[in-house]
């Protein structure tokens, strides 16, 4: 463990750090150099300068791409200046997301909603994970796409605390069973959860829900902490339209890789 030396330190110079880290955004900064952003283990969601990165030789072999999951190694001043990335190694290979455009549009809308979801400076151990393990999953021969994405999407939502209610109706509390009727079911997310068919009648803000999207999140929440849950294809459709629609509202924006992914 190192100890905090005593005194005044004025111009300390910021020790490098090491991350796991997958990479969220990239933008071109300069002929040769790019800002990246990436999702750390353990120091949440952080920019730095990677200079020179672009060029054939840099000690991470040219210019760095969305989705890449390494080792970096950086520094981050305390004054909230950007840091500035030294290196980074490859740690995991996410080769089979690249060479297929669904794998890879799925990837690429999970990273954009961690980055809009999370802001810089938090430590998110979970979602590193979430996301480290989604991205794997869509990388196996076998990988249900919608289906991985439906479960990333309710967990990420749950992690970013903006889930809502989805075990009654948020209004009159039916549960969520009885939620499905005649009168159809809906989900605001201005009210923050299910409505019923009545209640949803007065909000302005809705869409409507597909009694395979409310057993779809039935099975979600279910399974939740016990692991495994197994959707039928309406329901992983339902579940992604519905969670989609809420994150963008959420988030003011829609999502730009949400009309390639979500059906
Ligand atoms: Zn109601």
């Amino acid at each position: 463990m190192r100890v905090a030396p005593s005194g005044p330190i004025r111009y300390a110079l910021a020790m490098p750090l090491r991350e796991q880290a997958i990479c969220i955004r990239t933008t071109d900064y300069s002929e040769t150099s790019q800002v990246l952003r990436f999702l750390t283990r353990h120091a949440g969601v952080l920019s730095v300068l990677a200079k020179g990165s672009k060029r054939p030789k840099s000690k991470s072999g040219g210019a760095l791409d969305l989705l890449s999951e390494g080792q970096i190694v950086f520094s981050q001043p305390a004054s909230g200046a950007m840091g500035t990335l030294f290196e980074f190694t490859e740690t995991v290979s996410h080769l089979p997301l690249r060479t297929d455009a669904g794998r890879l549009d799925t990837g690429l809308y999970m990273i954009e909603l961690v980055g809009l979801l999370l802001g810089e400076g938090d430590p998110h151990p979970e979602a590193f994970d979430l996301l480290h393990n989604a991205l794997g999953r869509l990388g196996d021969a076998d990988a249900p796409l919608g289906a991985v994405l439906a479960y990333f999407q309710w967990r990420m939502l749950r992690h970013a605390g903006l889930l809502g209610q989805l075990s009654s109706c948020v209004e009159c509390d039916t549960p969520l069973d009885q939620v499905v009727s005649a009168r159809g079911s809906f989900f605001s997310s201005a009210r923050g959860g299910l409505l019923c068919g009545s209640c949803g009648c007065s909000a302005d803000e809705k869409t409507s829900v597909s009694p395979s999207a409310i057993s779809g999140l039935a099975g979600l929440q279910a399974a939740h902490g016990r692991g495994g849950v197994s959707l039928s294809e309406d329901e992983v459709l339902g579940v992604n339209r519905l969670l989609s629609y809420h994150a963008s509202y959420q988030l003011g924006k829609p999502l730009r890789m949400a009309r390639y992914v979500i059906r």
